[in-house]
């Protein structure tokens, strides 16, 4: 297979790099390192996202009806790596546009689509998925949140942890249950964060200032016109979200950048010729580019509409192999940049960390592409992966 982009695409990756270019700050770098869920790069980002929608970049790849382009998931894959790999400027509002959107599209009635999805055109809100609890990772099903049925709505009551950008977001997608066992018990409520009884409480995290969280719900009301989809629907609806987002964060064209930038500092610091080191870099090199081959397979399939298979669980993991070889790599041969000399190092560094635990474990993507690949007993089917809703 000879793998190329025809003009058309590559003339669309110069422009979203011009935008980069005249959108970003020279401080930056100085921005990013404080991660997405800060005040710093959520004030930025709010102005950027503001940007990419008036340059027809933000939703491209949304329905023209709902103010979009139409544009091929090519598109917005090319799109999604030079994002990624300037270090994704539009912070936690990759999200929103990523997968909250399209499964509103999908799944959203006509009133929950006209309130929503032009905030997010917009640019000017920030939505948190709460799906993790305590008790409730991996095995996502088990979750234990509880949405009674009360006139007109439901009462929510439980807890949701390692929340993404709670503390900024302005909406959840809220996963909670009407019964205590099974996945059709669960449902999807678009909740207000600023309905009477949430209460958010940071994490302090290794992985960016301001990052994850503990939400607390006390007798939340939410309206029943705020449920996604009908009773018993939210698993295939949290299935859907799935496939949208596995394809959608592309990481290793930012560790690949922070690569390139390394093998430059140290062809100049004399260093590239040490065996040694070339050696580390190569392989490091080659996993990245060995996770952004076997992403395009998955972006491919999605291009023809076939219906997802394994190959996303082993590209997601090949793209957290990719993530921790750079970071090891960077850790080992440039520790400089970690101790304050390179900020975007560091901010992969922190995105590394996270990388195998957040958007669902890597082990469980290794049991999903062994099961589904190799047919092999297992214990009770385990959760699908989250989605990426981070870094
Ligand atoms: C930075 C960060 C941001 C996050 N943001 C969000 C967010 O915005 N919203 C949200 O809802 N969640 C979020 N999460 C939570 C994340 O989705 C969970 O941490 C993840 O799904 C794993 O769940 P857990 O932490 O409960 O670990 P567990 O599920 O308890 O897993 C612990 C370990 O056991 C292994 N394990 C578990 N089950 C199996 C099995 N069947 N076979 C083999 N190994 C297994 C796992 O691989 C893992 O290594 C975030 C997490 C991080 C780190």
């Amino acid at each position: 297979m000879e793998f190329g982009w025809d003009e058309r695409q590559s003339k669309h990756r110069v422009r979203v790099r011009d935008v980069l270019a005249r959108e970003l700050p020279p401080d930056w770098d100085d921005i990013a390192v404080h991660g997405p869920g800060s005040d710093a790069q959520t004030e930025f980002s709010k102005g950027f996202c503001r940007k990419l929608a008036e340059e027809r970049l933000l939703i491209s790849h949304w329905p023209k009806a709902w103010g979009g382009d139409d544009v091929t998931v090519w598109d917005q894959f090319i799109q999604g790596e030079e994002l990624w790999a300037a270090g994704e400027p539009r912070g936690p509002q990759y999200m929103n546009v990523n997968w909250i959107g399209p499964v509103l599209l999908k799944y959203g009635n006509a009133a929950q689509k006209a309130e929503y999805l032009p905030q997010i055109a917009a640019g000017s809100v920030i939505w948190c998925q709460g799906f993790s609890e305590p008790s409730a990772g991996s095995d996502l099903a088990s979750l234990r949140t509880k949405a009674e049925k009360v006139e007109g709505g439901y009462l929510v009551n439980g807890a949701k942890i390692w929340t993404s950008y709670a503390r900024l977001a302005t909406h959840c997608f809220l996963l909670a249950r009407t019964a205590s066992t099974g996945k059709a018990a669960i449902v999807i409520l678009l909740l207000d964060m600023k309905s009477p009884g949430v209460q958010v409480k940071q994490i302090p995290a290794l992985i960016g200032e301001g990052d994850i969280h503990e939400v607390f719900f006390t007798d939340v009301f939410v309206p029943e016109q705020n449920r996604l989809g009908e009773e018993g629907q939210a698993w295939e609806i949290i299935t859907y979200a799935l496939q949208n987002e596995r394809i959608g964060i592309p990481r290793y064209a930012f560790s690949r950048r922070i690569l390139d930038r390394a093998a430059e500092k140290l062809k100049e610091d004399g260093r590239f010729e040490n065996p040694i080191i070339r050696d580390r870099l190569g392989r490091a090199v080659a996993l990245c580019e060995a996770a952004r081959m076997m992403v395009y397979r998955v972006v491919d399939q999605r291009a023809k509409q076939a219906p997802p298979d394994a190959y996303g669980n082993l590209a997601r993991w090949a793209i957290i192999k990719a993530d921790h070889a750079v970071s090891d790599f960077m850790t080992e041969y440039m520790p400089e940049g970690l101790l304050g000399e390179d900020q975007m190092q560091i901010a992969h560094h922190q995105r590394a960390i996270a990388a195998g635990i957040a958007s669902g474990a890597a082990e469980i993507q290794l049991n999903l592409a062994a099961r589904r690949y190799l047919d092999l007993p297992g214990e009770p089917r385990p959760a699908e992966p989250r989605p990426e809703g981070r870094r």
